[in-house]
């Protein structure tokens, strides 16, 4: 149970999906609630209501929950500081601006509540991350002419900006720590100067680097996917992309770079969390996909996959569960994905796909002739239970020396007979897997066995 007096939380304006900079900032502030036995809040910020929606609401939970991201506190759960929607919480946002124009430190405009910024003070944010950043208040909220712009905190529809509620809200929830993206920095000096003015302690900041696509510009949909959802799709696993999410600015140390979820959790220092702007690298993400899918126990692999095999047109559900997950243990490390690993295993379900690839035109008349007395002679000797790799293998290699033929010479046509591709794993190990009557079938259909 939560107990260290840690309060952070994640502040999403429902207005759009979980998208893989808001993904990382509730991952940090997920991380450093749990390294230290803390509370993860989520707040949802649904001040635009002509944008928010409760269907983003939703996406964006569910995105989290993907991520294995539970949290503490928040609108679908409570807590003990809600409620935690911004949209219900308006009563303090009315009598904290009441009391700011009670004692001179805010006007009226029209129906608006305005901050007065202050003149001639220092602020300093000691940012965990970034360092200490000194500001002068006046140059905090600055017209395009660099005069003082005062802040508006309640906008003449009644609704408090962002600047102010998140403030409020902070304050209220008890937040100890402030852990967001780094586009927040030129919002903070506003905030600390709304705290001073209420009276109240500003909790630690902590900016979350920038994250760049591969052309080092900021991460964008120009550079695809952005919602998290959508690399579920593209066959990534949940376990990876947190992984891969939480190398974006920190790592555990000695070079360790496939982790989970509680070494992270024990592991993770703000403090060292680097400054530098990440690069959101799709090959690194692909590299740690493949290390979690190769990582996985074999019935927990073949569940995750069957989706994917669905979705090729193919049916899991005509074979048995130990010939699926067979299948897959033997693929090895092939598929950087999970949609990968379906596509390339397709063979073992059907050959319908391989009929699709491989049509044995290259193959002459002489060569076939060649192919039916092997095949012919193979089947001949080999029946279940030596139906096996090993003895396969070796009556290959025997038939081969005395007709002097090399392996490849059959190999390679069996291997596009019983999988239509070019590369597989080891051919031999494939037949034993389909089972002599399907290994026939297919050679028979390419009149390679008679
Ligand atoms: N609702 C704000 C956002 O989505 C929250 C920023 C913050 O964490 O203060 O950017």
């Amino acid at each position: 149970m939560p107990d260290s007096g840690v309060r952070v939380r994640f502040a999403p304006s429902p207005t759009g999906a979980l998208h893989i900079g808001g993904a990382h900032t509730a991952l940090f502030n997920w991380l450093w609630a749990r390294r230290n036995g803390g509370s993860f809040v989520l707040r949802v910020e649904d001040t635009d209501r002509e944008r928010s929606t409760a269907e983003y609401e939703r996406t964006i939970m569910d995105g989290l929950k993907w991520l294995g991201l539970n949290w503490d506190e928040g609108p679908d759960i409570g807590g003990g500081y809600g409620p935690y929607r911004q949209s219900e919480r308006m009563d303090s946002y009315r009598r904290r601006a009441m009391d700011l124009l009670d004692r001179g430190l805010a006007y009226k405009e029209g129906e608006a509540v305005i901050f007065r910024v202050p003149e001639g003070e220092d602020l300093v944010l000691h940012d965990i991350i970034y360092g200490d950043i000194n500001v002068q208040s006046d140059r905090s909220s600055m017209k395009t002419d660099g005069s003082i712009k005062d802040i508006v905190i309640i906008k003449s529809d009644g609704m408090p900006t962002y600047n102010y509620a998140v403030v409020v809200d902070d304050h209220d929830m008890n937040i100890t720590c402030v852990i967001r993206g780094e586009d927040h920095i030129s919002n903070t000096p506003k905030q600390m100067l709304l705290y001073r003015a209420l009276g109240w302690e500003a909790p630690q900041f902590a900016h979350l680097p920038m994250i760049l696509g591969g052309d080092k510009k900021k991460l964008s949909k120009r550079h695809g996917a952005t919602s998290v959802f959508e690399y579920n799709d593209m066959g990534y696993l949940p376990d990876a992309m947190f992984n891969f999410l939480a190398l974006l600015g920190w790592t555990p140390g000695n070079g360790l770079e496939i982790f989970d979820r509680e070494l992270a959790a024990k592991k993770f220092e703000l403090s060292r969390v680097i400054k530098k702007p990440s690069v959101f690298d799709m090959n690194k993400l692909n590299f740690v996909n493949q290390e979690h899918l190769k990582a996985l126990a074999p019935k927990t692999r073949r569940e995750i996959i069957e989706p994917f095999w669905r979705s090729l047109g193919l049916s899991p559900e005509r074979f048995d569960c130990k010939y699926l997950e067979d299948a897959l243990t033997l693929m090895g490390g092939r598929g950087r994905t999970t949609k990968e690993l379906a596509e390339y295993s397709d063979y073992f379900l059907d050959f319908g796909p391989v009929k699709d690839r491989y049509d044995a035109s290259e193959i002459t008349p002489e060569r076939k002739d060649l192919l039916r007395k092997f095949f012919t002679e193979l089947f001949g000797s080999l029946k279940p239970p030596d139906w096996s790799a090993a003895k396969l293998e070796a009556a290959a290699r025997g038939w081969c020396e005395s007709n002097g033929a090399s392996l490849k010479d059959v190999a390679m046509p069996l291997r596009w007979a019983l999988t239509g591709r070019k590369v597989s794993p080891g051919v031999f190990e494939v037949a034993e897997l389909l089972g002599r009557d399907e290994c026939w079938a297919r050679l028979a259909r390419y009149e390679f066995i008679v």
